[in-house]
């Protein structure tokens, strides 16, 4: 499990960084001992909101054990959080039926029991974490030894032992640690605080522990060390698929990994789509996002890797098509590939945006024998327009810029107007393929809010914000809409079925992606 702590300093910050974090993470750790009037009921709630199956580890750390600097509760607001007011706390966390509750050895054999009582009474599943923490030093391994039998003593279910690195050797004693546990059977969390630790954060998972904590960016470390949880997700990814080539009695299938060739890719929701499709359907592999420079070496790359697929964005999906061993027909009649298959190094070209938008539609409306008037003249406009005529319905075409929209409607084979004459356009679909409205425009809009009642149903592909101002003019006007993450979520279910050969869980993935856009519109 990787474990994001939250360590922010008001309540509502706190509410904030557990809706960004929750669904990154296994779990988050509710740091009370920093959160200045942290409304312990309500952070749970927004957790089990942003991500249902997200554990939540509620801490109150002693000042002695952490290295933050700011405990003001324990000076102000809970004045005098001593024992018993801290016990209050966990006890509240149990009563709220949080997965674990952290309590530091230090605390003494009393304390773990009175919690454990209050664990029974409430018939809690909560699971107590007895842990020790130094925040200077890792004392010698006869010595953290002892230290593991005094928090088994107290009557833990996870032990955590977490000191401070001074020197790369000191990762070997902490690591040491899981073989000993093995022995006495308990659940160990351990690794090493300070920069000089981060190695035992990253093998501590691979050698055992139940987690590891990491953070969302950098800059958010509750301890000095923590990695993010991509970088962390990474090294996990390759020490996985090293065991792998390492095992010589196994014949090895390719790993089925992914990757997102494009660039910028900074701002893309695939990889979060992609690997929750991995998981949901039990496949083993990683979708990542890759910026390219080279196309050329990414593409040797995606055959000297033994990768499943890729997917191709801007600005390399016709670029792209010379490095293919093969096109897939729909692919080729359009001109631009969006996905790549690997069939044992023979790299075949297909396209699932134009899918992607015929599904969203269809969901809403039939196409054969309907008119449609597609705005824009770019990539996704050819890809409208491609797959608008392969299922039967008429196309007009409008763009800003005359030439553009006349050659691509030429090479369609539909009517051209330009885009300054919308208003004589009637239709029974509006769909926008410009990028008109785009976050952070969000206020923009291709089409005047009068005009809207010329047709039954607009569509917009920009999911980015999620009502775009078209969308909410639309709506206004009685229009049927289509947002722009049904297309996205179709196109990425058409490169699942391609890499996989099984249908990708549709609902599930919206569901991830809208959560997501929420996030980040909020
Ligand atoms: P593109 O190839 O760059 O084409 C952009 C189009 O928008 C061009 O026709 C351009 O017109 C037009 N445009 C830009 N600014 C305009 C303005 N101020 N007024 C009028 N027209 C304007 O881009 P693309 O790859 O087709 O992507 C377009 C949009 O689709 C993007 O917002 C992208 O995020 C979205 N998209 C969504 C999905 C999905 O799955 N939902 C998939 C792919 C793309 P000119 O020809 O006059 O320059």
């Amino acid at each position: 499990m990787i474990c994001i702590p939250i360590i922010s300093q008001t309540n509502d910050e706190a509410l904030r960084d557990i809706r960004r974090s929750a669904p990154a993470a296994d779990a988050i750790e509710l740091r009370m001992d920093v959160i200045e009037g942290g409304d312990l009921p309500m952070l749970v709630a927004e957790a089990g909101k942003a991500s249902p199956n997200v554990k939540i580890i509620v801490t109150c750390r002693r000042p002695e054990e952490s290295l933050l600097p700011s405990v003001r509760t324990l000076r102000d607001v809970n004045k005098g959080r001593t024992l018993p007011a801290k016990l209050l706390l966990l006890e509240q966390a149990v009563a709220l039926g949080v997965d674990f509750v952290d309590i530091e050895m230090a605390c003494g054999e009393e304390a773990v029991h009175r919690l454990r009582s209050s664990i029974r009474r409430q018939k809690s599943l909560t699971k107590i974490i007895v842990s020790w923490h130094d925040i200077d030093k890792t004392p010698s391994f006869a010595k953290l030894k002892t230290i593991f039998h005094a928090c088994l003593r107290v009557g833990a279910d996870l032990i955590k032992i977490v000191p401070y690195a001074r020197h790369r050797e000191d990762n070997l004693k902490v690591l040491a640690l899981f073989a000993y546990a093995k022995k006495w059977n308990c659940p160990l969390i351990a690794m090493c605080m300070g920069d000089e630790g981060r190695m035992s954060r990253v093998l501590a998972i691979s050698l055992g522990s139940v987690l590891t904590f990491a953070v969302l960016q950098s800059g958010g470390a509750s301890a000095p060390g923590q990695l993010t949880v991509g970088a962390m997700k990474e090294f996990h990814r390759l020490l996985e698929s090293d065991v792998r080539e390492y095992r010589p009695e196994m014949t090895i299938p390719a790993r089925p990994d992914f990757v997102l060739l494009g660039n910028p890719v900074g701002h893309s929701l695939s990889p979060l789509m992609h690997n929750q499709a991995l998981q949901a359907m039990g496949i083993e592999g990683h979708y990542s996002a890759c910026c390219v420079e080279d196309l050329r070496a990414a593409i040797t790359g995606i055959r000297g890797l033994k990768m499943g697929g890729a997917s191709v964005t801007i600005p390399f999906k016709t670029a792209v098509m010379e490095f293919l061993d093969d096109m897939d027909d729909d692919a080729a009649a359009l001109g631009a590939v969006n996905t790549i298959v690997n069939d044992r190094g023979r790299l075949t070209g297909f396209n699932t945006d134009w899918l992607g938008l015929v599904q969203a539609v269809k969901d809403r409306m039939e196409i054969a024998g309907k008119t449609f008037a597609v705005l824009g003249a770019g990539g996704t406009a050819r890809a409208a327009v491609y797959g608008l005529q392969k299922e039967g319905g008429r196309v007009f075409l409008l763009n800003r810029t005359l030439e553009k929209g006349q050659a691509l409607a030429g090479r369609f084979g539909c009517l051209f107007y330009p885009l300054s004459k919308i208003d004589e356009i009637y239709a029974d679909c509006l769909i926008n393929t410009t990028s008109v409205g785009l976050y952070p425009e969000n206020e923009k809009s291709p089409v005047p809010a009068s005009l809207l009642n010329h047709f039954e149903v607009v569509a917009d592909v920009i999911y980015n914000p999620l009502m775009t101002r078209l969308l909410r003019d639309a709506e206004a006007k009685g229009c049927k809409i289509i947002s722009g993450l049904d297309m996205f979520v179709y196109q990425g279910a058409g490169q699942i079925q391609l890499w996989t050969g099984r249908e990708a869980p549709v609902a599930l993935l919206r569901e991830t992606v809208r959560e997501r856009l929420n996030q980040l519109e909020s």
